[in-house]
């Protein structure tokens, strides 16, 4: 396993799994549990949830397969902006996500997109679970790079442990000052949607070079954002079949020939973008 540096200086897998849309078909419930015990025990120990996700049953599923095994995995959910407050926080997490996932703390707790509650208020929110010991770090989610500076202007601002966006080879603007500000600040992008929800397998230039290399298409997506440092991808994949494949992309490594067809094919920003969101 590759991995990546939290601000604090802990060390959480750079390849990990995404869980949107798991959790929602009672006759996939079986696969699901076994496809993310399967990922856990191949060291993609990173699970990504939130407290949207099919109203809770996200977390639900994810619980039941961490039961037990919670120490083995870093745990992330999201709460909702609305929910962001002194009042909201301590009941969305308390309340809802800890019961729900079965677990005394979640690792990583982000705000899912910037809402209108001051950001200052969910600052306090986040420290005092923190405090409390019911999440370890907190961070954000579909930030732009104006709102991380508004966010690490902010009294407490620079503890947030990263922030989760849309970035994949088919949507690379973040290149442009986002990446790099956070880099600057060590604060690790978590890159979701990172095969584009399965679009970029159907890209045929992608599809092509993949072959080329004995690669299938996702394990190419992924094997180039695991290339960057500091990035963290949560592929979502309901199956063992497909967790397997994704596992081996970190064994992809890619060369400079590689890498400069994949920017012929998915050309980085030549300008500033706002940021791209699913
Ligand atoms: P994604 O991971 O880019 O794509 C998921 C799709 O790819 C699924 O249909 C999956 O199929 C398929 N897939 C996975 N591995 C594959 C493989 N090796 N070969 C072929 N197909 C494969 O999209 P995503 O779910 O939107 O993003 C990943 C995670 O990021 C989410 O699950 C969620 O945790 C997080 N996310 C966060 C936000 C946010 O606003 N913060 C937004 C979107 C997503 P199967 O399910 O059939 O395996």
């Amino acid at each position: 396993m590759k991995y990546v540096t939290l601000p604090s200086g802990e060390q959480v897998p750079a390849l990990g799994m995404g869980t949107y849309m798991i959790g929602e078909n009672r006759s996939l419930h079986a696969e699901e549990i076994a496809a993310l015990q399967y990922g856990i025990d191949l060291g993609m120990a990173l699970i990504d949830t939130a407290e949207m996700y099919g109203k809770g049953a996200s977390e639900q599923l994810v619980g039941e397969a961490i039961r037990g095994r919670h120490e083995q995995v870093f745990l992330v959910s999201k709460v909702y902006p609305h929910r962001a407050t002194h009042k909201g926080m301590p009941i969305a997490c308390g309340e809802y996500s800890l019961k729900r996932l079965g677990v005394d703390y979640i690792d990583l707790y982000l705000v899912h997109w910037r809402g209108d509650v001051p950001l200052a208020e969910t600052i306090e929110a986040f420290e005092q679970l923190r405090s409390q010991g019911k999440i370890r770090y907190w961070g954000v989610s579909n930030f732009d790079t104006d709102d991380m500076r508004t966010l690490c202007a902010l009294p407490g601002g620079e503890h947030a442990a990263a922030n989760q966006v849309l970035y994949a080879l088919s949507h690379r603007g973040i290149e442009w000052d986002l990446l790099p500000y956070c880099g600057e600040r060590k604060i690790p992008i978590m890159a979701y949607s990172p095969i584009d929800r399965t679009r970029l397998l159907h890209y045929p230039g992608l599809s092509t070079l993949a072959e080329k290399r004995g690669m299938k298409p996702a394990q190419l997506a992924l094997a180039w954002l695991l290339h960057r440092e500091q990035v963290i991808v949560i592929p979502k994949a309901s199956s063992r079949a497909h967790i397997k494949q994704n596992f081996a992309a970190l064994d992809c490594p890619l060369d400079t020939e590689t890498l400069a067809e994949l920017d012929r094919l998915f050309p980085p920003p030549c300008d500033a973008s706002p940021l791209e969101k699913q």
